[in-house]
């Protein structure tokens, strides 16, 4: 499928790695022109190169971190107006209801929910300007069935979860679309330090915590950045203009419900 977007200029935060990795590299199999993000300068780089490499898109690193207003500055400057906006951070650690206090919660909110709000309020104007722009947000499960150990992220992807419900019909008629996806456990880096930490609780080994999960998910296994990727391109197409605020779960059926 044609996905209509060769030519298009993409912001994708946080990058190196992981899903952000995914979802670069779809649009950049695409033809979209990418300007990516994260804070560790080798990994971003050596990204780049290989999405140049693969792909012939031109690509702009910006090592920088998205969570803090300087950072994000930097990230604008250098990209300027796009058409495609994709928000990622790194997610809060795990723990207990009663480990998380005032500061706990703003460090959350900050990397989780303000961030990418700041963004969207500077990138969605232009795209509106020019009558198409596409954001997506990469979000968590736990929107939809909450995570006990990860009650900051249940906490701040909620609110960003609420704004994105709000925002995006009063700019839908600008032909901008603003959509959340939503995903289970994939195979990347935070999900080996997630099952780390399953592991070291429980007493067990890294690859009985993963077994364990993997019993939990009807898919069987862990989903992959290709995949999530391929999901965010879709949704950055010209085929998504008619998909608004949505929440897309890819989570291998892992939450039990019709809805
Ligand atoms: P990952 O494999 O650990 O990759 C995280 C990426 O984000 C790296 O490129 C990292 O590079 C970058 N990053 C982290 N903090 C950043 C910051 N402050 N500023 C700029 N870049 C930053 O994580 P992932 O699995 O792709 O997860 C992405 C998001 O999805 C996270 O919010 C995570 O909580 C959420 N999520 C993941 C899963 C899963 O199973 N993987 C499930 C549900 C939700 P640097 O460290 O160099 O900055």
């Amino acid at each position: 499928m044609d996905l209509g977007l060769n030519g298009k200029r993409a912001l994708v935060c946080a990058a190196s790695k992981g899903l952000g990795l995914g979802c670069a590299r779809a649009l950049a199999e695409a033809g979209v022109d990418l300007v990516i993000n994260a804070r560790g300068a080798d990994a971003l780089e050596a990204a780049a190169v290989a999405i140049r490499a693969d792909f012939g898109v031109e690509v702009v690193a910006v090592a920088a971190d998205i969570t803090t207003e300087a950072g994000r500055a930097e990230v604008l400057a250098r990209a300027g107006g796009v058409d495609i906006l994709v928000n990622n951070a790194g997610g809060p650690p795990p723990g207990l209801w009663t480990d998380w206090g005032r500061e706990d919660f703003l460090a959350a909110l900050d990397a989780n929910m303000l961030a990418p709000i700041a963004l969207i309020t500077a990138l969605v104007p232009g795209m509106m300007e020019r009558g198409w722009g596409r954001v997506v947000n990469i979000t968590s499960q736990a929107v939809k069935a909450p995570i006990p150990v990860l009650g900051l992220s249940n906490s701040a992807r909620a609110g960003l979860t609420g704004y994105v419900g709000g925002t995006s019909r009063q700019v839908a008629g600008s032909g901008v679309t603003i959509n959340n996806l939503l995903p289970g456990i994939h195979a990347t880096d935070r999900a080996v330090a997630l099952d780390t930490g399953v592991a070291e609780r429980a007493g067990i080994s890294l690859e009985e915590a993963k077994a364990q999960r993997c019993a939990t998910i009807p898919a069987g296994r862990y989903g992959t950045p290709e995949e999530f990727g391929a999901a965010c391109a879709f949704l950055c197409s010209q085929h998504a203009g008619f998909i608004i605020g949505q929440n897309i779960l890819l989570d291998g059926g892992a939450v039990n419900a019709t809805l």
